[in-house]
C-alpha cells in the first residue's frame, strides 16, 4: 500500500513529498500509522552525507510514533489501536550473540542490523523512516508506549531517550554521583532529565547561558557556558560521569580534564569529521573514554517504562511536512528546543 513520505535525493537537496510503497504486513509484523516523527541530528548527518554517501531518495525518521493498524496473523503482542513505536532499526538476525545478550544495535548476523531507513528490509525493498503516514514492522522490534505519554512527546524518547538512558544507566548515573551533559539539544535535554531522574546531581555544559533557565527546569543544579572564559578549566576534576551529546567536533582532551580520576566520559555525539586527542588527559587520572550507540528493545522499554514512572517526556516543537528543510538549518545551528516533531497529519 502506499504511504505519504518525505524524501530528499542528494546531500545538498531538499525534502519534497513523495509517495512510498509499504509492503502489507506479514504474519509477525504490525502496520502502523506514523502520527509524529521526530528530527534527529543524525537524520540531518545522513541526508546531509556527512556520515558518507547515503541511499537516495532517503525517508529519514527514527523517533516514530503511532497507532496499530492492521496486524499479521501470528502476531500476538500487538493489537490494532495500540500506542508504539519504533526507534533506530527495525530488524535483525535475532540469534547471534549480540542478539541474544538484547543489544540487536550490534547484530553480527547476515546483514547485521537493519536501520530503520538506508537499510535493506525483508521485502528487499530499502527501508524508509518516519517522516511517512505508515510503516511495516516486525513486531519484536516495536515498542510499547505508556498511556500516559502523548505521542508527541514520545516519539523524541525512541531515539534520543535511548541514546542518553543507556549510558547514564551503565555508567553508574545515581545519587552521589556527579553527571555532566555536553550539550543541551535533543540528546542533552532528555540525558539532564534522566540523570536527575535517577537521583545523580548534574551539570549542563553548554556554549551559552541562553539555556539555562530550561537546563534547570529540566533538573540540572549547575549550568556552565563555555562561551565563558576559563569555564572548562573551572571544571577540572570535576565529575564522575560526562555525556558528550555535542554534533560538531569539540576539544576532548579539555573535556576529559574535567573528570574525577577514574571517571568517565561517555561520547555518544558523531560529528562530520575525525578529533584529535592529547593522551594524558586520560592517563593522568585513569580516566576512561567510551562510546555509546542507542540501545537494544528491551532496554528502550525499560528507558520508555522509566520516563512513564518518573513523569519525564521530551519538549519538543510540532511542526509540518512543509517546515522539514527549515528545522534542519534551525538544529545545526543549535536553535531548536529542543526537538522538532513532524506531525504527518500535515502530509494529506
Ligand atoms: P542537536 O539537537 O543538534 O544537539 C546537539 C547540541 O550540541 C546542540 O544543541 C548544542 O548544544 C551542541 N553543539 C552544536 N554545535 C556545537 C558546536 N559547534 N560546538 C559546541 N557545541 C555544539 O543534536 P542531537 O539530535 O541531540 O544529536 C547530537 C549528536 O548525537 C549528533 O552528532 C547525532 O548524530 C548523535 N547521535 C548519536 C546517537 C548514538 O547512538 N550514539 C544517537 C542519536 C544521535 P548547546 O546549544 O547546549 O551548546
Ligand atoms: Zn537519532
Amino acid at each position: 500500500m502506499q504511504a505519504i513520505a518525505y524524501a530528499i535525493d542528494s546531500p545538498t537537496g531538499r525534502f519534497a513529498r513523495t509517495t512510498i510503497e509499504r509492503r502489507d504486513p506479514g504474519p509477525t509484523e504490525v502496520l502502523f500509522d506514523v502520527a509524529f516523527a521526530g528530527i534527529c541530528h543524525s537524520d540531518i548527518h545522513t541526508a546531509r552525507g556527512e556520515w558518507g554517501r547515503a541511499n537516495y531518495p532517503l525517508v529519514p525518521g527514527h523517533e516514530v510514533a503511532g497507532i496499530v493498524r492492521q496486524v499479521g496473523s501470528q502476531v500476538s503482542r500487538f493489537a490494532v489501536g495500540d500506542r508504539v513505536g519504533v526507534g533506530c532499526f527495525v530488524d535483525s538476525c535475532g540469534e547471534c550473540e549480540q542478539c541474544r545478550a538484547g543489544q540487536e544495535q550490534f547484530c553480527e548476523g547476515d546483514g547485521g542490523t537493519v536501520w530503520t531507513y538506508g537499510g535493506v528490509g525483508r521485502d528487499g525493498l530499502p527501508t524508509a523512516g518516519g517522516y511517512s503516514t505508515c510503516i511495516t514492522v516486525e513486531q519484536d522490534y516495536l515498542l510499547r508506549i505508556p498511556d500516559s505519554i502523548e505521542l508527541a512527546v514520545a516519539a523524541p524518547l525512541l531515539c534520543a531517550g535511548i541514546t542518553t538512558y543507556s549510558p547514564l544507566h551503565r555508567w553508574g548515573a545515581g545519587p552521589g554521583k556527579r553527571v555532566a551533559i555536553v550539550g543541551m539539544g535533543g540528546l542533552g535535554h532528555m540525558g539532564v532529565q534522566l540523570a536527575a531522574a535517577m537521583g545523580a546531581e548534574v551539570a549542563v555544559i553548554s556554549q551559552t547561558r541562553s539555556k539555562e533557565t530550561d537546563g534547570r527546569r529540566f533538573g540540572a543544579s549547575e549550568y556552565y557556558a563555555t562561551s565563558e572564559e576559563g569555564t572548562l578549566r573551572s571544571l577540572r576534576r570535576s565529575f564522575d560521569l560526562m555525556i558528550n551529546t555535542v554534533s560538531a567536533g569539540i576539544d576532548f582532551t579539555r573535556l576529559l580534564g574535567c573528570l574525577k580520576v577514574g571517571g568517565a566520559l561517555v561520547d555518544v555525539g558523531l560529528p562530520e569529521h575525525p578529533i584529535q586527542l592529547r593522551l594524558n588527559a586520560l592517563i593522568g587520572g585513569n580516566r576512561i573514554l567510551a562510546g555509546s550507540q542507542i540501545g537494544g528493545i528491551a532496554e528502550t522499554q525499560e528507558m520508555l517504562d522509566f520516563c512513564a514512572d518518573h513523569g519525564l517526556a521530551a519538549q519538543v516543537e510540532i511542526i509540518g511536512g512543509e517546515d522539514i528543510n527549515d528545522a534542519y538549518d534551525k538544529v545545526v545551528a543549535s536553535q531548536v528546543r529542543y526537538r522538532y516533531v513532524i506531525d504527518t497529519s500535515t502530509f494529506a
